[in-house]
């Protein structure tokens, strides 16, 4: 088994897991128990609270836990909106975005919201001028993300963040596919929102975060509620062992950060090269420089998308994301890039992680090469 597919989740971390073990084993306690116990409990979600913090470059306190980034972020649009009470103004947001930022806005948009939906460029790259070409006196919030899932392409949202400040203008950031990869400094660029996942950076599935500035204070109203917790942001009984992992998994991330980002683009530079020296009708999905260094999504001339993911054994890639593949139609992602539905479905994101190897990397081209190989001889035959 090569596992090519860190983009749709990474292995746990033993760090994370170290960190899990106690609260799964033996210890208990709620942390908003007022007792010996509840105080255990909430010292090890307050030490994981600066861990991400520390991640970001943001204040412990403007971390809300959330169940993932699928919930982070409903409650950045959702609550924002909804507490500035404007569902009729305007939001800008990109064709590119994840599901969970997608439906999120077409949910307020059935409700009366005004929504510009920008189109990227042919690298998937979204500029900081369409941006502003695109706000209109009543826009309440821009969502962008700062790294596609599908394609790594980088979003300038740190060049973005400040224009949108001076203008008063809330602006929000899925950091999910950037988190761990690419360094944040939440303290220099003023993002008011931002999401993360922890098991897209080798923490326990189930658990992320919102960042909601402190100052000025970004505003949301709660999409869950009960008890109050997380300042009232987001109720339900914090699960200690989850944060505990997710906290022990940033500090690793931000460790490992710059090293693990070399020797990864030089991995995916080499998968590229090698793919490219012997397969003609390569389509590099992505811009070809920004990017993250462990995503590499390539389009295949002459092969069908199901014939080829089927043939490649025990390789394990994704097309599109895993979020929607479910629904097996091309990717909306690549098809807003430009590529029609055949190179759009013939895709495959690589997606490679700390385990990757070069000697995996060798294995998975050499998979490639003879799956499109034999894919293409067999089309050639049957149109000879
Ligand atoms: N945003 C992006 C960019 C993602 O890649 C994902 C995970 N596919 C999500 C949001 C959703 O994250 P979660 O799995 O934590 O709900």
């Amino acid at each position: 088994m090569i596992y090519l597919d860190h983009a749709a989740t990474t292995p746990l971390d033993p760090a994370a897991l170290q960190a899990m073990l106690p609260w799964l084993q033996g210890e208990v306690g709620n942390p908003a128990s007022d007792h010996a116990w509840g105080h255990a409990a909430r010292a090890a979600v307050e030490r994981a609270r600066g861990q991400v913090a520390a991640l970001l470059g943001a204040q412990p306190e403007e971390i809300v836990w959330t169940s993932g980034a699928t919930e982070s972020n409903n409650l950045a649009i959702k609550g924002a909106l909804e507490f500035r009470g404007l569902r009729g103004a305007h939001l800008v947001t990109a064709r590119t975005e994840h599901k969970s930022v997608v439906d999120s806005v077409r949910q307020m948009e059935s409700q009366g919201l005004r929504v510009s939906w920008l189109k990227p460029d042919a690298q998937g790259l979204i500029m900081v001028e369409q941006v502003l070409a695109a706000l209109a006196p009543d826009t309440a919030l821009v969502s962008l993300m700062w790294v596609n899932n599908e394609t790594g392409t980088i979003n300038p949202v740190e060049a973005l963040a400040p224009r949108l400040r001076e203008r008063g203008i809330l602006f929000h950031v899925d950091a999910v596919q950037a988190a761990g990869k690419l360094p944040i400094d939440l303290s220099r660029a003023p993002i008011d929102l931002l999401s993360l996942s922890a098991h897209k950076l080798y923490g326990p599935q189930g658990i992320g975060a919102l960042f909601v500035r402190k100052r000025p204070r970004a505003r949301l109203s709660p999409q869950l509620h009960g008890g109050g917790h997380e300042q009232g942001m987001r109720s339900g009984t914090l699960p200690t062992h989850q944060i505990a992992g997710f906290g022990e998994a940033c500090r690793v991330a931000g460790e490992r950060l710059a090293e693990e980002g070399a020797r990864l683009a030089a991995l995916r530079d080499h998968l590229q090269q090698r793919l490219q020296q012997v397969l003609p009708g390569l389509h590099l999905n992505g811009h070809p420089q920004d990017r993250v260094p462990g995503i590499l999504n390539l389009s295949f001339e002459g092969v069908e998308g199901e014939s080829l993911r089927a043939s490649l054994g025990d390789l394990a890639v994704s097309s599109g994301s895993a979020c929607s593949s479910a629904t097996r139609e091309p990717s909306y992602v690549l098809r807003a890039l430009g590529r029609d539905d055949e190179l759009a479905g013939a895709s495959l994101r690589f997606s490679l992680g700390r385990g990757t190897t070069a000697a995996e990397v060798d294995r998975a081209a050499a998979r490639v090469i003879e799956a499109v190989g034999a894919l293409r001889g067999i089309a050639g035959a049957g149109s000879a």
